[in-house]
């Protein structure tokens, strides 16, 4: 990094976000957050929240989430250092550089660049070479994935050590961390941020390495499946694209890219014949790749579950349509399969799933359409009503009408009836709840305890345990903050994609709660989830021990805060953990 770390702690600490986001966005206090206009995505009712005490923003309309200097990145289109130095230059603070002049950007971009590419370069040997590399080799060539396809593709396999890239690959400790290939650990030793996994290097659409993707081997108890190299100076993932080097070339000869949710689908589909794949990085799509895109072609064929996103994408996709002048359609993937599996299955069908795609409507209208028998007419009124909640997402007029006309026939009614619905574009007040509100009231216990921990860790942190979050990802947010002691930076910084956008959503949570009561709804969730699944033994001990259970829970609901039944009962919940995964090996 061409800036000192302390410069750039010292402008976190100083500088307030809601200042710097409050020069363009119109802010508004509401409750602990100040609220407003989100700057990045067309909206009319304010989802883009604010909060001072973390430093941080989140829009919950289109997601995008970060600090100030990502604000300032993405408001301003600018890098890194140009985000520093703007704030800097507000706060009056002086920078001290490790280098000068102006090709000072340009050439640390080279740094970190060939970095990673060395990074790459080792990993791929790793993977080709090293006899301990046979269990991912085995794995890659089960998977189609082995030989000329790993060496296209520079596949690489990061070994089950702590300092393996950092020790031997000759990259400067500065470089490792700022490419977050490594970082330091509280030994103070350099550590490698990917350990034991196949790895997936990420090009630019000019080929440079900027990124590396790791997927943990089967039968590893990793709990992170998959594990991205984080944001840096060379990697933003909103507007890289996995694959766009490889297809760039077919995209603009075709005028058509294909967009997939995983690095081994965009393999699979060249493996197919289909050169115009490409993959988000562990991201949705958003409409920064759209942006991106748009500058190769016209027609985007989503070949992932686009249906699965809901209503809210489906508007979105829309939106893109008509602002950017693009034609979204659906490859055809009959019963989930993913096109990685595919490719190696059935091939041909990979390749006709993209001939065959159809437009974004007339999927979504096929999937309310298929497979449903209405019999009576009141089946066929509630068919059509469905349907033409569907068509009416759509915007433009003609495209509703012609479709409410098909529906109609379908389903045997009256085609002016249905074509005068897509007129008016009436919809049923059911999905017309702005995602902001959807989102505050699906706020469960977990997600609530999590929020208390990363805004105020000592209130609640000695009451929390892993056991107590039954849903995966909030299992592992959780588990990145208690790694980073509660720092929310480090923790967004280390966390995998998924729990990241929790732990982002966390920091601006607004919630008045107390937050002994959370930790002991979530205790007491956590102990009805097990004793439901009592499992019994016949065993007297484990009997005995869940009939205390039961009071201790009784006793945990009682107007008088219980800690002691508390502390027994996560006690408990251990143990039955414990109980489990021996029985389960
Ligand atoms: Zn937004």
């Amino acid at each position: 990094m061409a800036i000192g770390d302390d410069d750039i702690e010292r402008l976190r600490s100083t500088v307030s976000i809601v200042d710097v986001v409050g020069q363009f966005v119109q802010l508004r206090r509401v409750g602990r957050n100040w609220v407003g206009l989100c700057p990045f995505h067309g909206e009319k009712t304010p989802s883009f929240n604010v909060r001072e005490e973390t430093g941080r923003f989140h829009c919950f309309g289109c997601q995008k989430a970060g600090d100030i200097f990502t604000f300032v990145q993405e408001h301003e289109h600018v890098d890194f250092v140009g985000a520093v130095e703007a704030l800097a230059t507000r706060a009056g603070i002086q920078l001290n550089y490790t280098s000068a002049g102006q090709s000072r950007e340009r050439a640390q971009r080279r740094r970190l660049v060939d970095a990673m590419d060395t990074a790459v370069e080792w990993y791929h040997r790793r993977l080709l070479e090293d006899p301990a590399a046979r269990a991912a080799r085995d794995y890659l060539r089960s998977r189609g994935l082995a030989g000329d396809v790993a060496r296209q593709f520079k596949l690489g396999w990061a070994p089950d050590e702590w300092d393996g890239l950092s020790r031997g690959a000759g990259i400067a400790p500065e470089l490792l961390r700022t490419t977050g290939l490594a970082f330091v650990n509280r030994r103070d030793r350099m550590q490698d941020a990917l350990r034991g996994r196949v790895l997936f290097p990420i090009f630019s659409d000019n080929g440079e390495a900027v990124a590396i993707g790791g997927r943990v081997l089967p039968g590893s108890t990793d709990p992170a499946k998959y594990k991205n190299s984080p944001e840096t100076p060379i990697y933003a993932k909103s507007k890289t694209l996995y694959g766009l080097n490889w297809a760039k070339a077919d995209i603009a000869a075709t005028n058509e890219v294909v967009v997939c949710e995983g690095y081994t689908d965009v393999i699979g589909f060249h493996q197919v014949g289909v050169k115009r794949a490409v993959a988000t990085c562990g991201t949705a799509f958003t409409e920064d790749h759209v942006r991106l895109l748009k500058r190769y072609a016209s027609r985007v064929v989503l070949a992932f579950d686009a249906d699965a996103a809901g209503q809210g994408a489906a508007e979105r996709f829309y939106e893109w349509e008509q602002q950017y002048q693009v034609e979204v359609s659906v490859a055809r993937l009959a019963g989930g399969a993913d096109p990685g599996q595919l490719a190696q299955e059935d091939p041909q069908r990979l390749a006709a799933a993209v001939a065959d795609a159809a437009p974004f409507l007339a999927f979504r209208l096929g999937r309310v359409m298929n497979g449903r028998r209405a019999r009576t007419p009141e089946d066929r009124v509630r068919l059509a009503e469905r349907a033409m909640e569907v068509v009416n997402e759509h915007p433009d007029a003609n495209v509703r009408k012609l479709y409410a006309g098909q529906v109609a026939s379908e389903v045997g009614l009256p085609v002016n009836d249905l074509v005068r619905l897509a007129e008016q574009r009436i919809r049923r007040p059911t999905v017309t709840v702005t995602p902001v509100r959807r989102t505050a009231v699906r706020e469960n216990a977990e997600f609530v305890a999590i929020a208390v921990l990363a805004q105020d860790w000592e209130s609640i942190a000695e009451w929390l345990v892993e056991e107590l979050f039954a849903d995966e990802t909030h299992r592992r947010a959780f588990l990145a903050l208690g790694a980073a002691e509660g720092n929310l930076n480090v923790a967004i910084e280390q966390a995998d994609p998924e729990a990241r956008e929790v732990l982002a959503r966390a920091a601006v949570a607004d919630l008045d709660v107390d937050a002994a009561v959370e930790a002991r709804n979530l205790i007491a969730a956590a102990v009805r989830r097990e004793l439901r699944q009592s499992r019994s033994t016949g065993d007297p001990e484990s009997v005995r021990d869940d009939a205390e259970a039961r009071v201790r829970l009784e006793e945990l609901a009682g107007p008088i805060p219980d800690a002691p039944a508390a502390e027994w009962l996560l006690g408990w919940l251990h143990r039955r953990m414990e109980q489990r995964h021996r029985g389960g090996s």
